[in-house]
């Protein structure tokens, strides 16, 4: 059975800043899926609203009957779009939430989100103990979890209705809607990502088709 950790507990997750490493950049297919907060921070450090990523660093990957962006392996090489020539993220300060947890993986129940350590992931050897809370280097950590926690129960639910309406007209206007109000609309990089999530999600079309 997995040990279930909190933000503040500690794990053996430092890996040298990764040096002369990119495994967990590479060969990643559709893994590396990306939420609302992704999509907003992508933008605040490209300058490219979704629209313009999923031309070349995004995909689509379809979950359950829901489509989700992930990040995109590129077919000449097989690494992330964002890796540099040198083996770096090219936008580190922004990275995916993923790969900010990589080698953790997050774990959702009644007492909320946790984390776990996914055994021998990371290729460094002697990994170092850090704090969950430090490895992860997200600011307002707190409301980031609270946003997690949203996501993933408004992902599980719009699934669950696409599943059991087992409607093919449900199922497209749930997609169009759902990528339209978190992903395809251009947030404001300038103004704080939870206030205009909270608004998106309230939004009487989103209520469409996924209550509140
Ligand atoms: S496998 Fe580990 S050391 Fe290598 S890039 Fe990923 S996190 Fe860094
Ligand atoms: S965004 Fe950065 S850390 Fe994440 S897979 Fe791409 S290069 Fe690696």
């Amino acid at each position: 059975m997995r040990t279930l950790l909190n933000a503040n507990d500690i794990a053996k997750l430092g890996c040298n800043d990764c040096a002369g490493c990119s495994e967990c950049c590479r060969g990643m297919g559709d893994s590396i899926l990306l939420d609302a907060y992704d999509i907003y921070m992508l933008q605040a450090v490209t300058g490219q609203v979704f629209s313009q990523l999923v031309q070349d660093k995004i995909s689509l990957h379809v979950e359950e009957g829901l489509i989700l962006p992930a990040l995109k392996m590129q077919e000449d090489t097989d690494a992330c779009g964002f890796l540099s020539r040198e083996g770096r993220c090219s936008i580190h300060s922004h990275r995916p939430g993923l790969c900010r947890l990589f080698p953790l993986g997050r774990n959702y129940d009644e007492k909320g989100l946790r984390y776990f350590l996914l055994e021998d992931a990371c290729k460094a050897g002697n990994r170092t103990k850090v704090k969950i809370k430090k490895w992860l280097e997200t600011g307002q950590l707190p409301r980031y979890e609270r946003f997690l926690t949203e996501w993933h129960g408004l992902r599980k639910d719009i699934q669950k209705r696409i599943m059991e309406q087992e409607s093919d007209e449900y199922m497209r206007k749930a997609n169009v809607i759902f990528l339209e109000t978190f992903y395809q609309t251009p947030y404001d990089t300038e103004q704080s990502f939870y206030e205009q999530f909270d608004m998106r999600l309230k939004s009487e079309k989103f209520a469409g088709i996924c209550p509140q």
